[in-house]
Protein backbone atom coordinates (compact mmCIF):
# COMPACT_ATOMS: atom_id res chain seq x y z
CA UNK A 1 0.00 0.00 0.00
CA UNK A 2 1.57 2.89 -1.22
CA UNK A 3 0.81 5.34 1.52
CA UNK A 4 2.11 3.06 4.40
CA UNK A 5 5.03 3.44 2.73
CA UNK A 6 5.08 7.20 2.15
CA UNK A 7 7.41 9.54 3.91
CA UNK A 8 6.02 10.38 7.66
CA UNK A 9 5.78 13.70 6.56
CA UNK A 10 3.72 13.18 3.37
CA UNK A 11 1.34 15.76 3.32
CA UNK A 12 -2.58 14.31 3.31
CA UNK A 13 -2.97 16.77 -0.09
CA UNK A 14 -0.74 14.76 -2.51
CA UNK A 15 -2.00 11.43 -1.83
CA UNK A 16 -5.07 10.37 -3.85
CA UNK A 17 -8.31 8.37 -2.85
CA UNK A 18 -6.69 4.99 -2.87
CA UNK A 19 -4.05 6.00 -1.04
CA UNK A 20 -5.70 7.92 2.05
CA UNK A 21 -8.01 5.04 2.06
CA UNK A 22 -5.82 2.51 2.53
CA UNK A 23 -4.23 5.17 5.60
CA UNK A 24 -7.65 5.26 7.24
CA UNK A 25 -10.83 6.80 6.92
CA UNK A 26 -12.00 9.12 4.26
CA UNK A 27 -15.00 11.53 4.77
CA UNK A 28 -17.14 12.97 2.61
CA UNK A 29 -19.91 15.83 3.41
CA UNK A 30 -23.06 15.53 1.10
CA UNK A 31 -26.21 16.71 2.09
CA UNK A 32 -26.38 19.89 -0.28
CA UNK A 33 -29.94 19.59 -1.68
CA UNK A 34 -31.83 19.69 1.66
CA UNK A 35 -29.34 22.13 3.44
CA UNK A 36 -30.11 24.74 0.34
CA UNK A 37 -33.70 24.04 0.37
CA UNK A 38 -33.77 24.43 4.22
CA UNK A 39 -32.22 28.29 3.92
CA UNK A 40 -34.26 29.14 1.12
CA UNK A 41 -32.21 28.69 -2.22
CA UNK A 42 -33.65 25.58 -3.76
CA UNK A 43 -36.94 24.17 -4.25
CA UNK A 44 -38.09 20.88 -2.33
CA UNK A 45 -39.52 18.62 -5.28
CA UNK A 46 -37.68 18.23 -8.76
CA UNK A 47 -34.49 19.07 -6.49
CA UNK A 48 -32.30 21.29 -8.94
CA UNK A 49 -29.10 22.96 -8.00
CA UNK A 50 -30.55 26.16 -9.66
CA UNK A 51 -28.18 27.72 -6.57
CA UNK A 52 -24.94 26.88 -8.33
CA UNK A 53 -25.27 29.29 -10.99
CA UNK A 54 -27.73 32.19 -8.87
CA UNK A 55 -25.61 31.50 -5.66
CA UNK A 56 -22.51 30.44 -5.98
CA UNK A 57 -21.15 32.05 -3.36
CA UNK A 58 -23.39 30.53 -0.79
CA UNK A 59 -22.77 27.03 -2.92
CA UNK A 60 -18.09 27.39 -2.17
CA UNK A 61 -19.67 29.03 1.85
CA UNK A 62 -21.12 25.71 2.32
CA UNK A 63 -18.28 23.93 0.63
CA UNK A 64 -15.88 25.30 2.91
CA UNK A 65 -18.13 24.67 6.17
CA UNK A 66 -18.21 21.04 5.68
CA UNK A 67 -14.24 20.98 4.95
CA UNK A 68 -13.73 23.14 8.07
CA UNK A 69 -16.41 20.56 10.06
CA UNK A 70 -13.62 18.02 8.64
CA UNK A 71 -14.81 16.70 4.99
CA UNK A 72 -11.80 15.34 3.07
CA UNK A 73 -13.29 15.27 -0.07
CA UNK A 74 -15.44 18.44 -2.14
CA UNK A 75 -18.08 16.93 -3.90
CA UNK A 76 -18.92 19.44 -6.77
CA UNK A 77 -22.80 19.90 -6.49
CA UNK A 78 -23.83 18.48 -9.77
CA UNK A 79 -26.71 15.83 -7.86
CA UNK A 80 -29.49 16.19 -10.49
CA UNK A 81 -27.77 18.73 -12.37
CA UNK A 82 -28.46 16.22 -15.54
CA UNK A 83 -30.50 16.46 -18.28
CA UNK A 84 -33.71 14.68 -17.15
CA UNK A 85 -33.78 16.96 -14.05
CA UNK A 86 -33.76 20.01 -15.89
CA UNK A 87 -35.77 19.45 -18.49
CA UNK A 88 -38.14 18.85 -15.89
CA UNK A 89 -37.55 22.48 -14.46
CA UNK A 90 -37.16 24.15 -18.52
CA UNK A 91 -33.56 24.69 -17.74
CA UNK A 92 -32.19 22.04 -20.48
CA UNK A 93 -30.10 24.73 -22.08
CA UNK A 94 -28.73 25.65 -18.65
CA UNK A 95 -27.10 21.77 -18.41
CA UNK A 96 -22.97 22.63 -19.67
CA UNK A 97 -23.01 26.30 -17.89
CA UNK A 98 -24.54 24.37 -14.22
CA UNK A 99 -22.15 21.60 -14.42
CA UNK A 100 -19.20 23.65 -15.13
CA UNK A 101 -19.83 26.10 -12.91
CA UNK A 102 -20.45 23.46 -9.46
CA UNK A 103 -17.09 21.74 -10.78
CA UNK A 104 -15.42 25.18 -11.08
CA UNK A 105 -16.33 26.00 -7.50
CA UNK A 106 -15.97 22.84 -5.98
CA UNK A 107 -12.22 22.52 -7.44
CA UNK A 108 -11.28 26.05 -6.19
CA UNK A 109 -12.14 24.95 -2.78
CA UNK A 110 -10.76 21.48 -3.15
CA UNK A 111 -7.37 22.96 -4.12
CA UNK A 112 -7.29 25.54 -1.77
CA UNK A 113 -7.85 23.19 1.12
CA UNK A 114 -5.95 20.16 0.50
CA UNK A 115 -9.01 18.35 0.02
CA UNK A 116 -10.36 15.75 -3.19
CA UNK A 117 -12.11 17.22 -5.40
CA UNK A 118 -15.38 14.39 -6.49
CA UNK A 119 -17.30 14.94 -9.65
CA UNK A 120 -20.58 13.44 -9.17
CA UNK A 121 -23.40 11.53 -10.88
CA UNK A 122 -26.54 10.19 -9.89
CA UNK A 123 -30.04 8.43 -10.35
CA UNK A 124 -30.97 9.53 -13.82
CA UNK A 125 -35.62 9.56 -13.10
CA UNK A 126 -35.55 7.80 -16.07
CA UNK A 127 -33.89 4.70 -16.02
CA UNK A 128 -35.92 1.14 -16.24
CA UNK A 129 -35.46 -1.83 -16.15
CA UNK A 130 -36.76 -2.91 -19.72
CA UNK A 131 -36.57 -0.11 -21.18
CA UNK A 132 -33.61 -0.10 -23.76
CA UNK A 133 -34.56 3.50 -24.66
CA UNK A 134 -34.05 4.54 -21.22
CA UNK A 135 -30.71 2.95 -20.56
CA UNK A 136 -29.69 4.62 -23.55
CA UNK A 137 -30.64 8.30 -22.33
CA UNK A 138 -28.92 7.46 -18.96
CA UNK A 139 -25.75 6.41 -20.34
CA UNK A 140 -25.69 10.03 -22.36
CA UNK A 141 -26.77 11.12 -19.10
CA UNK A 142 -23.89 9.90 -17.20
CA UNK A 143 -21.50 10.37 -20.55
CA UNK A 144 -21.73 14.29 -20.66
CA UNK A 145 -21.94 14.92 -16.99
CA UNK A 146 -18.40 13.01 -16.11
CA UNK A 147 -16.98 14.37 -19.45
CA UNK A 148 -17.75 17.93 -17.49
CA UNK A 149 -15.79 16.19 -14.30
CA UNK A 150 -12.79 14.87 -16.07
CA UNK A 151 -12.62 18.47 -17.62
CA UNK A 152 -12.30 19.82 -14.49
CA UNK A 153 -9.72 17.76 -13.30
CA UNK A 154 -11.61 15.86 -10.40
CA UNK A 155 -9.44 13.03 -8.89
CA UNK A 156 -12.14 10.45 -8.81
CA UNK A 157 -16.33 10.45 -9.84
CA UNK A 158 -18.93 9.35 -7.24
CA UNK A 159 -22.32 7.94 -8.52
CA UNK A 160 -24.55 7.67 -6.14
CA UNK A 161 -28.35 7.04 -5.19
CA UNK A 162 -28.92 4.18 -7.31
CA UNK A 163 -31.89 1.81 -6.38
CA UNK A 164 -31.75 0.11 -9.37
CA UNK A 165 -28.72 -2.35 -9.82
CA UNK A 166 -28.67 -2.04 -13.52
CA UNK A 167 -28.14 1.58 -13.21
CA UNK A 168 -25.48 1.74 -11.12
CA UNK A 169 -23.79 -0.86 -13.34
CA UNK A 170 -24.57 1.58 -16.14
CA UNK A 171 -23.37 4.24 -14.58
CA UNK A 172 -19.98 2.38 -13.07
CA UNK A 173 -19.41 1.65 -16.97
CA UNK A 174 -19.24 5.58 -17.84
CA UNK A 175 -16.73 6.19 -15.25
CA UNK A 176 -14.58 3.11 -16.01
CA UNK A 177 -14.80 4.25 -19.89
CA UNK A 178 -13.38 7.60 -18.69
CA UNK A 179 -10.75 6.07 -16.69
CA UNK A 180 -11.49 7.12 -13.24
CA UNK A 181 -12.30 5.83 -10.08
CA UNK A 182 -15.09 5.24 -8.85
CA UNK A 183 -17.35 5.48 -5.50
CA UNK A 184 -20.78 3.75 -6.16
CA UNK A 185 -23.23 3.75 -3.77
CA UNK A 186 -26.82 2.57 -3.35
CA UNK A 187 -30.07 3.93 -1.86
CA UNK A 188 -31.83 0.60 -0.89
CA UNK A 189 -35.69 1.18 -1.62
CA UNK A 190 -37.61 0.08 1.99
CA UNK A 191 -37.90 -3.36 0.68
CA UNK A 192 -34.35 -4.05 1.65
CA UNK A 193 -33.84 -5.05 -1.99
CA UNK A 194 -32.93 -3.29 -5.06
CA UNK A 195 -35.32 -2.51 -7.50
CA UNK A 196 -34.96 -5.39 -9.28
CA UNK A 197 -35.12 -7.47 -6.27
CA UNK A 198 -31.22 -7.74 -6.04
CA UNK A 199 -29.66 -7.36 -2.51
CA UNK A 200 -27.80 -4.73 -1.58
CA UNK A 201 -24.88 -6.91 -1.59
CA UNK A 202 -25.02 -8.78 -4.18
CA UNK A 203 -25.46 -5.57 -6.20
CA UNK A 204 -21.88 -4.39 -4.81
CA UNK A 205 -20.19 -7.60 -5.18
CA UNK A 206 -21.42 -6.95 -9.10
CA UNK A 207 -20.10 -4.03 -8.83
CA UNK A 208 -16.47 -4.78 -7.58
CA UNK A 209 -16.17 -6.90 -10.18
CA UNK A 210 -17.50 -4.74 -12.64
CA UNK A 211 -14.11 -2.47 -11.29
CA UNK A 212 -15.45 0.02 -8.58
CA UNK A 213 -13.04 0.87 -6.33
CA UNK A 214 -15.52 1.66 -3.44
CA UNK A 215 -19.11 0.15 -2.96
CA UNK A 216 -21.85 1.15 -0.78
CA UNK A 217 -24.84 3.19 0.73
CA UNK A 218 -26.06 5.84 0.80
CA UNK A 219 -29.05 8.58 1.46
CA UNK A 220 -32.54 6.84 1.99
CA UNK A 221 -31.73 5.07 5.11
CA UNK A 222 -30.85 6.61 8.42
CA UNK A 223 -27.64 4.90 10.32
CA UNK A 224 -29.94 2.32 11.96
CA UNK A 225 -31.25 0.74 8.61
CA UNK A 226 -27.75 0.97 7.19
CA UNK A 227 -25.43 -0.86 9.42
CA UNK A 228 -27.29 -4.14 9.17
CA UNK A 229 -26.67 -3.90 5.36
CA UNK A 230 -23.41 -2.62 5.19
CA UNK A 231 -22.57 -5.47 7.84
CA UNK A 232 -23.45 -7.66 4.41
CA UNK A 233 -21.61 -5.97 1.89
CA UNK A 234 -18.10 -5.74 4.04
CA UNK A 235 -19.04 -9.60 3.64
CA UNK A 236 -19.78 -9.96 0.27
CA UNK A 237 -16.80 -7.45 -0.99
CA UNK A 238 -13.15 -7.34 -0.42
CA UNK A 239 -12.81 -3.26 -1.79
CA UNK A 240 -13.39 -0.51 0.10
CA UNK A 241 -16.76 0.25 1.31
CA UNK A 242 -18.55 3.79 1.81
CA UNK A 243 -21.62 4.62 4.37
CA UNK A 244 -23.32 7.49 4.24
CA UNK A 245 -26.79 7.23 5.52
CA UNK A 246 -29.55 10.11 5.97
CA UNK A 247 -29.29 11.79 9.51
CA UNK A 248 -32.38 10.74 10.58
CA UNK A 249 -33.95 8.03 13.00
CA UNK A 250 -35.46 5.50 10.79
CA UNK A 251 -36.41 1.99 12.13
CA UNK A 252 -36.91 -1.33 11.23
CA UNK A 253 -40.59 -1.02 10.05
CA UNK A 254 -39.74 2.57 8.26
CA UNK A 255 -36.81 2.36 7.39
CA UNK A 256 -36.30 4.99 4.78
CA UNK A 257 -36.89 8.53 5.29
CA UNK A 258 -39.66 8.63 2.67
CA UNK A 259 -41.31 5.79 4.71
CA UNK A 260 -41.02 7.51 8.43
CA UNK A 261 -44.70 8.96 9.60
CA UNK A 262 -44.77 10.96 12.55
CA UNK A 263 -46.37 9.60 15.93
CA UNK A 264 -47.62 12.71 16.99
CA UNK A 265 -49.63 12.81 13.49
CA UNK A 266 -48.15 16.51 12.42
CA UNK A 267 -46.88 16.03 8.52
CA UNK A 268 -45.84 17.94 5.70
CA UNK A 269 -48.13 19.27 3.47
CA UNK A 270 -48.51 16.31 1.71
CA UNK A 271 -49.24 13.72 4.04
CA UNK A 272 -45.75 12.79 5.24
CA UNK A 273 -42.58 14.12 6.95
CA UNK A 274 -40.60 13.62 3.83
CA UNK A 275 -39.39 15.43 2.98
CA UNK A 276 -39.57 19.01 4.42
CA UNK A 277 -41.28 17.59 7.82
CA UNK A 278 -38.74 15.64 9.01
CA UNK A 279 -37.26 18.14 11.52
CA UNK A 280 -38.56 15.38 14.22
CA UNK A 281 -36.57 12.63 13.14
CA UNK A 282 -33.18 14.68 12.51
CA UNK A 283 -30.01 12.49 14.68
CA UNK A 284 -28.31 14.40 17.24
CA UNK A 285 -24.44 15.11 16.00
CA UNK A 286 -23.77 12.61 18.70
CA UNK A 287 -25.34 9.62 16.74
CA UNK A 288 -23.64 10.47 13.67
CA UNK A 289 -20.70 10.01 15.89
CA UNK A 290 -21.68 6.73 17.17
CA UNK A 291 -22.65 5.64 13.79
CA UNK A 292 -19.02 6.63 12.42
CA UNK A 293 -17.61 4.52 14.98
CA UNK A 294 -19.59 1.38 14.31
CA UNK A 295 -19.39 1.52 10.56
CA UNK A 296 -15.22 2.11 10.59
CA UNK A 297 -15.54 -1.00 12.74
CA UNK A 298 -17.36 -3.26 10.76
CA UNK A 299 -15.20 -1.65 8.47
CA UNK A 300 -16.38 0.75 6.00
CA UNK A 301 -13.59 3.51 5.77
CA UNK A 302 -15.60 5.83 3.14
CA UNK A 303 -17.79 7.94 5.28
CA UNK A 304 -20.11 10.34 5.55
CA UNK A 305 -23.98 12.06 5.96
CA UNK A 306 -26.07 12.88 3.35
CA UNK A 307 -29.72 14.53 3.22
CA UNK A 308 -30.36 16.51 6.22
CA UNK A 309 -26.93 16.65 7.28
CA UNK A 310 -25.08 20.01 8.68
CA UNK A 311 -21.39 21.06 9.26
CA UNK A 312 -21.89 19.84 13.01
CA UNK A 313 -22.88 16.05 12.17
CA UNK A 314 -19.84 16.25 10.35
CA UNK A 315 -17.71 17.46 12.61
CA UNK A 316 -18.78 14.77 15.21
CA UNK A 317 -17.91 12.20 12.71
CA UNK A 318 -14.24 13.65 12.47
CA UNK A 319 -14.09 13.74 15.97
CA UNK A 320 -15.25 9.81 16.58
CA UNK A 321 -12.69 8.55 14.10
CA UNK A 322 -9.96 10.68 15.83
CA UNK A 323 -9.93 13.84 13.85
CA UNK A 324 -9.63 17.22 15.14
CA UNK A 325 -10.58 19.38 12.41
CA UNK A 326 -10.59 23.01 12.80
CA UNK A 327 -14.07 23.35 13.40
CA UNK A 328 -13.32 21.63 16.69
CA UNK A 329 -11.55 24.56 18.52
CA UNK A 330 -15.77 25.59 18.83
CA UNK A 331 -16.48 21.96 20.03
CA UNK A 332 -18.80 22.41 22.94
CA UNK A 333 -17.44 23.07 26.84
CA UNK A 334 -19.75 22.97 28.91
CA UNK A 335 -17.45 23.92 31.68
CA UNK A 336 -18.07 27.38 30.83
CA UNK A 337 -22.00 27.77 30.79
CA UNK A 338 -23.79 29.74 33.25
CA UNK A 339 -25.74 27.42 34.72
CA UNK A 340 -24.31 23.82 33.93
CA UNK A 341 -20.36 25.23 33.97
CA UNK A 342 -17.74 24.55 36.71
CA UNK A 343 -15.59 27.63 36.11
CA UNK A 344 -14.72 29.59 39.42
CA UNK A 345 -15.23 32.78 37.41
CA UNK A 346 -19.01 31.54 36.66
CA UNK A 347 -21.65 33.05 39.64
CA UNK A 348 -22.26 30.55 41.96
CA UNK A 349 -25.63 30.93 43.26
CA UNK A 350 -26.73 30.67 39.35
CA UNK A 351 -24.67 26.90 39.84
CA UNK A 352 -26.35 26.36 42.56
CA UNK A 353 -30.27 27.39 41.27
CA UNK A 354 -29.34 24.68 38.49
CA UNK A 355 -28.34 22.43 40.86
CA UNK A 356 -31.69 22.41 42.58
CA UNK A 357 -34.02 23.31 39.83
CA UNK A 358 -32.65 20.81 36.67
CA UNK A 359 -31.93 17.28 37.83
CA UNK A 360 -28.46 15.95 36.47
CA UNK A 361 -29.05 12.97 34.23
CA UNK A 362 -27.04 11.02 37.48
CA UNK A 363 -29.04 11.70 40.05
CA UNK A 364 -32.56 11.13 38.08
CA UNK A 365 -31.57 7.07 37.73
ZN1 LIG B 1 -29.28 12.10 0.23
Amino acid sequence: MPAKNAPKKASRKSLGLLERLAAGPVICAEGYLFEFERRGYLQAGAYVPEVVLEHPQLVEGLHRDFVHAGSDVVEAFTYYAHRAKLKIVGRERDLARINRAALAIAKKVARSTGTLLAGDICNTSIYATDDAQSHKQARRIFDEQIGWAVDAGVDFIVGETYSFAGEALLALEAIKRAGQPAVITLSVPREGRMREGWTAAETCRRLQDAGAEVVGMNCARGPATTLPLLREIRAAVTCHVAALPVPYRTTPTEPTFQSLTDPSGASGPDGRPFPTALDPFLCNRYEIGEFGKEALALGARYLGVCCGAGPHHVRNLAEALGRRPAASRYSPDMSKHILFGNDKRLRQDYLEYARRNYRSPAASG
